[in-house]
């Protein structure tokens, strides 16, 4: 991380401050601070005009008699049902709740500083459990965690209550936060909210990706970001470079903008290609897919020259409906707009991947401790089989409007595969009965992202009608590191020899068997890496729309017969740094002036 003062800091009150991260997501953003606090749920800072000051305090006397309800009740189902002796434990919280200097400082807080009630309880609940923290005495220690779950509960009680929201902001902000959810950065598409900084994350974390859709510019792995920087200061989030610097100068704001404007024209350029074709200087077409979440990326889709959608992560469905459930119809009607839209190209539509960190608990309830290993993709598809039968029956009613796929994530063996395409099948026959139309012969594909899937992809490939290799799993899996941990990411090496072989045997199973190759990972939207995949033999790449020129103009660049050549030389090595070290050198040595695009 760096620090950097300016120079001028002892003579003018202009603190300038620079931290460095990692840009997920490009463009530049300028906005005040907003810390996003996340302990019970989404508490934001939100500033309150003087006759609203009574208002915050009515609705915190309200969630606290609410709270002492809910505590009463509770107090007397325990004693029912497990006794007298454990209902005691109430009492401490109904004292801390009762106790006057507990809602006086949050009162004050609102008074003094005209904010909204959440954000007034939430920073007293800090002070107070850190002050019981410092404590010697255990037993005083110990109420700091009573304090936490009162406070708590009465933040809960708030937040049902008609509550203040980021739509009332007026001016650009910027959320900050240890780390956000996919479900978070989805609500992230419109107003104040102009960019996003995180302590922790990953590069292929869902969070990283769905800044990308949305344009949003983005920088993760920031450490102890929301320590450093406070609510309301004025930032700027380079997802370019990945940097946020903190109270810029008017001059430093203004380069910055120049920045982008320097950016935006080089991306217009890249954009004369869109209607060239993604071929190599030796003739072989390469196909450029488009990876979505949303349905309202399919303009970018278009924009950027996408010859189909390779990855539709349906998850998002029912991420953005949530609380509640996407119906048969829901499901319907996004499916057959994506398949209009891309006619006559096809639609790949992955059966929901919820799970691991995409909202499961929320969705169907499940905790577990190790939940990227544990009930998601195709395994939690399986086990709350209503939801997909739902979704299966509106794919397949879609795919008599278009040129539909259906693609099961996070397959691990041959049996999973036969079980999803035997109920299918069932499902088929009830559309049948039911008299409704669909795609006779629609192709089912597996998502080859689980080593075991990449080490059997010989014998999938003899189930499976296609391929797309999802290296951002496939590398979490089998080098073993969680993709959304910034401690272990200098790990993430998408050359590691492992990596290639298993990327090498995936796509030649495919070549045998007569079935298509994607790869759908942010690997595949890589320039550098594109040289490889080209090498290995990938015919179809999937990506972010926005990156589709970039990659295309790599594929334009290079021969196959050259890329292939390296490859295998690069197979040779040991590391994945001997392995980068050689392509970059083979690659500079090949195209000495870099990669040159053809123009015609
Ligand atoms: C992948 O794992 O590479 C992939 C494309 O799926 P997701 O990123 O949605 O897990
Ligand atoms: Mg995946």
């Amino acid at each position: 991380m760096a620090n950097t003062k300016s120079p001028e800091t002892k003579h003018v009150r202009v603190d300038v401050r620079t931290y460095k991260g990692a840009g997920v997501s490009p463009g530049i953003a300028v906005g005040r601070a907003l810390i996003l606090e996340k302990d019970v749920g989404s508490v934001y800072r939100v500033p309150v005009g003087d006759a609203e000051v009574p208002k915050e305090v009515r609705r915190l006397g309200e969630a606290i008699e609410q709270t002492r309800k809910d505590l009463r009740e509770l107090k007397a189902k325990v004693s029912r049902t497990i006794g007298d002796e454990y209902a005691s434990i109430f009492d401490a919280h109904a004292m801390i709740l009762g106790d006057p200097t507990f809602s006086d400082q949050i009162v004050k807080k609102i008074e003094d500083e005209k904010i909204n009630a959440e954000w007034a309880l939430q920073t007293v609940k800090d002070e107070l459990e850190a002050r019981f923290a410092s404590f010697e005495d255990e037993y005083l220690r110990d109420r700091g965690a009573d304090i936490a779950d009162v406070g708590d509960s009465v933040l809960k009680n708030l937040l049902g209550i008609a509550h203040h929201d980021l739509s009332e902001i007026t001016h650009d902000v910027i959320i900050l936060a240890e780390d956000l959810t996919p479900s978070d950065t989805i609500h992230f598409n419109r107003r104040p909210i102009v960019g996003f900084a995180t302590a922790t994350g990953g590069r292929t974390s869902h969070t990283s990706i769905i800044a990308k859709s949305l344009f949003m510019p983005a920088v993760i792995g920031v450490p102890r970001l929301t320590e450093l920087i406070d609510n309301d200061e004025l930032i700027i989030v380079d997802g370019y470079e990945g940097t946020v610097v903190v109270n810029p100068t008017p001059a430093l704001v203004e380069e910055y903008r120049s920045r982008e404007t320097r950016h935006e024209e080089h991306e217009k350029k890249l954009l004369e290609n869109r209607d060239l074709e993604a071929i190599t200087r030796d003739g072989v077409k390469l196909a450029m897919l488009a990876n979505i979440e949303l349905v309202e990326e399919l303009g970018d889709a278009l924009k950027f020259g996408a010859e189909g959608i390779g990855l539709y992560r349906s998850e998002f469905l029912f991420i953005s409906k949530s609380p509640g459930l996407p119906n048969e119809e829901d499901h319907f009607e996004a499916y057959c707009r994506i398949a209009k839209e891309m006619a006559p190209h096809s639609t790949v539509i992955r059966t929901f991947d919820l799970g691991g960190k995409k909202l499961a608990r929320d969705v169907i309830g499940t905790k577990e401790d190790n939940p990227v290993l544990g009930l998601r993709g195709l395994r939690l598809c399986m086990k709350h089989r209503d939801l997909f039968r739902t979704q299966l029956r509106a794919i397949l009613r879609a795919s008599a409007f278009g040129d539909i796929k259906i693609m099961f994530p996070l397959v691990s063996s041959v049996q999973e595969l036969r079980q999803a395409k035997a109920l299918l099948r069932e499902l088929k026959g009830e559309l049948d009965l039911e008299g409704k139309a669909y795609d006779r012969d629609i192709e089912v594909g597996i998502m080859i992202e689980v080593p075991a899937a990449a080490i059997i992809a010989d014998i999938l490939a003899q189930e499976a009608d296609f391929f797309a290799i999802g290296t951002n799993d496939l590398i979490q899996y089998s080098l073993a590191i969680d993709r959304g941990n910034e401690n272990v990411s200098y790990l993430y090496e998408p050359l590691h020899p492992a990596l290639l072989r298993l990327l090498k045997f995936v796509i030649e199973s495919g070549r045998k068997a007569g079935i298509p190759v994607s790869m759908c990972g942010e690997m595949a939207s890589d320039p550098l890496y594109a040289v490889v995949l080209v090498g290995l033999g990938l015919e179809r790449f999937s990506m972010n729309p926005s990156n589709i020129p970039v990659v295309k103009n790599v594929i334009r660049s290079v021969r196959y017969k050259d890329c292939k050549k390296m490859v295998e030389a690069a197979l040779e090595k040991r590391t994945a740094q001997e392995i980068e070290e050689f392509i970059i050198e083979s690659v500079a040595l090949k195209f000495p002036e870099g990669l040159v695009p053809r123009t015609t």
